[in-house]
């Protein structure tokens, strides 16, 4: 019988962890293969872990994992997968804002071999704040203009794959991870559900602004290097207008003389150049502090404690 791994990264979830368990085990009761549960606690404050020995002594397909701290949803992820032992592998919110009763569905499309992975994005937005679905989809927008690599809009982590796409976005062991692409990036066939978005079951977002823009830069820096040509057309473009602008001057010296004056104009024009070669510094900055996170080659989790062993499938 084949195994289905189900992957679950947590963070201050305590109350999700039963409420998913229940819902998840009653979605999955008559599919016909094993079911893995691997919960990822990524370093909660509060008794999500104690959550999760309570469910593994009770359902020894229960596994868990505890990292030292919070390293983050896609460390989380990566971290499951790592642990999976499954032919399959499911990668889930706790939240049940994925629908666990739609794995049976997406597990035969992968098993009939058709389809390497079935993965799930969302129809609408609903229950989104406005200017949340404003910034999402302009970001969709502008990226998918920037980068090779395919970033699907409402495009959920939720996703049922094949062992070879997981051994394949294994080897992507990068430390700023933005699953999005990577998913995309290794390729295989893909097939989309699509669903209505719904309300989380407990709890609140772990999701501030802040930390979604952060995510933002860091797909963009991930997966694009257009922000790098940024500064060479600024350059070329400035240039261009110096030069129309030292013509202008000499041909106004040699006709009317003395052309001493335009200093307010002088300053804009040194302030908004030198703003600009601020932007475009930052912007190199940005691939710079990644690459050098990279050459560290830092853990992208550490375990704290867990009831089982990372595989070499
Ligand atoms: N999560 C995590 N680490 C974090 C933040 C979130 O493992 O640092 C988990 C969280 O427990 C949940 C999933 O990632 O299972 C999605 O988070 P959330 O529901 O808060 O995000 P949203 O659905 O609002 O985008
Ligand atoms: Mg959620």
């Amino acid at each position: 019988m084949s195994v289905i791994s189900i992957i679950v990264p947590c963070y201050n979830e305590e109350k999700a962890v039963p409420v998913f368990y229940k819902a998840a085990s009653a979605a999955l009761e008559n599919i016909d293969a094993d079911i893995e549960y691997i919960f990822v606690d990524d370093g909660s404050s509060d008794n999500t872990v104690n959550e999760f020995k309570k469910l593994a002594s009770a359902d020894k397909r229960v596994k868990y994992i505890s990292f030292s701290r919070n390293f983050g949803k896609e460390a989380g992820m990566y971290a499951g997968m790592k642990h999976a032992h499954g032919d399959y592998v499911v990668i889930m919110d706790i939240d049940l804002q994925d629908p666990p009763e739609l794995i049976p569905k997406m597990y035969d499309l992968v098993k009939s071999g058709e389809y390497d992975c079935a993965a799930t994005r969302r129809v609408n937005r609903v229950g989104e704040a406005k200017l949340r679905s404003f910034f999402a989809r302009c970001f969709y927008k502008l990226i998918n203009k920037i980068s090779d690599t395919e970033i699907v809009d409402g495009a959920r982590d939720f996703r049922l794959m094949s062992r070879k796409m997981v051994n394949s976005i294994l080897e992507l062991s990068e430390y700023n991870r933005f699953s999005k692409g990577i998913f995309s990036w290794v390729g295989f066939k893909t097939k989309w559900l699509k669903y209505e978005n719904r309300e989380r079951s407990v709890g609140e977002t772990k999701w501030s602004f802040w930390k979604l823009f952060k995510y933002s830069i860091e797909g963009i820096v991930s997966f694009s290097t257009v922000p790098l040509a940024v500064s060479s057309v600024c350059g070329v473009l400035f240039s261009i207008i110096a030069l129309i602008g030292i013509i202008f001057v000499v041909v106004r010296q040699l006709i009317w003389g003395g052309s001493a004056y335009g200093w307010a104009s002088l300053i804009c024009i040194i302030l908004l150049v030198s703003g600009v070669q601020l932007l475009c510094i930052g912007i190199l900055g940005q691939y710079l502090s990644r690459t050098y996170m990279e050459s560290k080659r830092r853990p992208i989790f550490i375990v704290k404690e867990s009831n089982t062993e990372e595989t070499d499938r």
